[in-house]
């Protein structure tokens, strides 16, 4: 559902514009990280991502960094025995299960699809442990195709801004494909995660420093910078 009065394709082009500016200068999302260094590797994608889940960037993305000294590709890192990629991996919140994880994950991928990652959300969502959010970062920033990443960041501040009024990110990716036109899709999410990272937190936003904030009616937001 979206709030009445107010062209919300015109409100997010307006937002997408003015982040494009202000994020210059903020340090990239985990995932873009990954491709500045790797380049659009999807394998590395795809485990940069599966490992945030849940993490920090700031946690996951040095975790990802070791991980990929060590493997590369499916074969690879299904060669690490699943003790030592849990030591790995140690400091990564629920490393055990992501351990398992990303074994599985990387079984299917040889298994089922030769060893490449699969580029349709529906072949994505058919691997165990790849979610929603996952596939689209996958699909975004690996293959370029146009999908909208929805995470915590960009569910609040969607939210926030009233381009929707959503309770679940599905609902929030579900509200934006139909305001936001299909070539703003890809920059959507590391924008919008730059913008809950450094201003629009989650607790208490930095309204004061916002540079969308005459266009923002602050939506849920009680306390504030
Ligand atoms: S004005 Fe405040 S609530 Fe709105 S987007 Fe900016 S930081 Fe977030």
């Amino acid at each position: 559902m979206r709030l009445p009065g107010r062209d919300s394709t015109e409100l997010a082009i307006k937002v997408i514009h003015l982040l494009r500016k202000a994020t210059k200068k903020m340090t990239q999302p985990a995932v873009s990280q990954i491709v500045a260094k790797y380049g659009r590797d999807f394998f590395l994608i795809l485990i940069s991502c599966l490992l945030s889940l849940r993490t920090k960037d700031t946690i996951s993305l040095p975790i990802s960094l070791i991980l990929f000294q060590y493997a590369r590709t499916p074969k690879e890192l299904l060669k690490i025995p699943l003790k030592r990629l849990e030591k790995i991996i140690y400091s990564i919140g629920f490393y055990r299960k992501k351990a398992r994880l990303l074994h599985s994950v990387s079984r299917d991928i040889i298994t089922r699809f030769g060893g490449k990652v699969p580029n349709t959300l529906k072949e994505l969502l058919s691997i165990r442990g790849v979610g929603q959010k996952t596939a689209n970062v996958v699909l975004a920033e690996g293959f370029r195709i146009p999908a909208i990443a929805v995470d915590t960041h960009v569910h609040r501040i969607a939210n926030r801004l009233g381009l929707v009024k959503t309770k679940t990110p599905e609902q929030t990716e579900r509200e934006l494909r139909k305001i936001i036109p299909k070539r703003y899709w890809i920059e959507l999410n590391p924008l919008l995660v730059m913008w809950g990272q450094n201003i629009c937190e989650p607790i208490s936003p930095r309204c004061s420093q916002c540079v969308i904030a005459q266009f923002c009616p602050r939506i849920g937001v009680t306390r504030s910078r």
